[in-house]
């Protein structure tokens, strides 16, 4: 496995690849990689050739008051599992390598699909995810791309972004690996105390009560949403609980299946968000 920093290095390698026929898979992550990541390349893995990482956290991203500084950052652990998962080339940029013209003049700004879910609480989140996705997918020039459900609207916007601006890149989206105690796995849990863990539990078991009422027939998402906002007997603060189209990320009175159940909630000082797509 080679990591590499410069964009022309990355470029190069993965231009020789495709020249030869291959094709090539690209997950772009901020690092401090767990499980969740690691399947990520293992579903890049059975749709291309060669795999290729990214681990950048991205300052865009991020608000002022947000985790930036404190972000998780551990590059050899991830070196090791990026390794043992198979990935045969990592990007790891500075800022200024991603960023070499300081501010830049052109952003990808989402027009919809932000008004919903945690681009409410994030202003300016998605507009740097897709702005950093869009310079990486311009930098690797994959053919297939993957991301992780967990983050259910990143992933909406960004098949948007690709279909809206004809990017030609397929994305794949990958499902959630949790813990065995269901919490879904996030770079983020690093900072939850034990008790904090223990109340954030709380998160995914009202999801799969959710799916539980859904699967007895409760079709009222009015009703779905009050049982997500139990959890607050947890100890657990909602930032937000609904149940969205899975395309429109509009809220559902009325829901089928493929609806998602999302959830946003603050544990102690941690932001954590979770989701599940009823009946499936
Ligand atoms: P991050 O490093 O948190 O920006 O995440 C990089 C990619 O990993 C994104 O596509 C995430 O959706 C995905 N991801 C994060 N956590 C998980 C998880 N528990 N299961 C599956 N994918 C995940």
């Amino acid at each position: 496995m080679r990591v590499v920093e410069s964009r022309r290095e990355v470029a190069e390698w993965v231009a020789e690849r495709r020249a030869a026929g291959d094709r090539v898979a690209f997950v772009p992550t901020m690092g401090s990689l767990h499980e969740g990541h690691a399947s990520l390349f293992e579903v890049a893995r059975r749709n291309a050739d060669w795999v290729v990482g990214s681990i950048f956290v991205n300052p865009l991203q991020f608000g002022p008051t947000e985790d930036f500084e404190r972000y998780p950052r551990d590059l050899e652990g991830d070196g090791k599992i990026a390794r043992e998962a198979g990935v045969e080339l990592v990007f790891a940029p500075s800022v200024d390598e991603m960023y070499p013209a300081g501010e830049q003049w052109i952003y990808v700004v989402p027009e919809s699909g932000v008004d919903a879910l945690c681009g409410r609480s994030r202003p300016g989140h998605f507009r740097g995810v897709l702005t950093v996705v869009a310079k990486l997918f311009g930098i690797v020039r994959p053919d297939v791309a993957v991301f992780g459900r967990k983050d259910y609207q990143q992933l909406v916007l960004i098949r948007r972004m690709v279909d809206d601006l004809e990017l030609g890149i397929e994305i794949v989206g990958a499902p959630t690996i949790r813990d065995r105690d269901g919490l879904a796995v996030s770079s983020r849990n690093a900072y939850l105390s034990a008790e904090e863990r223990r109340r954030a539990l709380g998160i995914s078991a009202v999801l799969r009560a959710c799916q539980e009422l859904y699967a007895s027939g409760e079709r009222d998402g009015l009703r779905l949403r009050d049982r997500m906002l139990e959890v607050r007997a947890a100890g657990v603060e909602v930032e937000y609980a609904e149940v969205v189209d899975p395309s429109t990320l509009a809220s559902l009175s009325t829901v089928t299946d493929g609806a998602v159940c999302a959830i946003a909630a603050q544990v102690g000082r941690t932001r954590l968000i979770d989701n599940l797509v009823l009946g499936g």
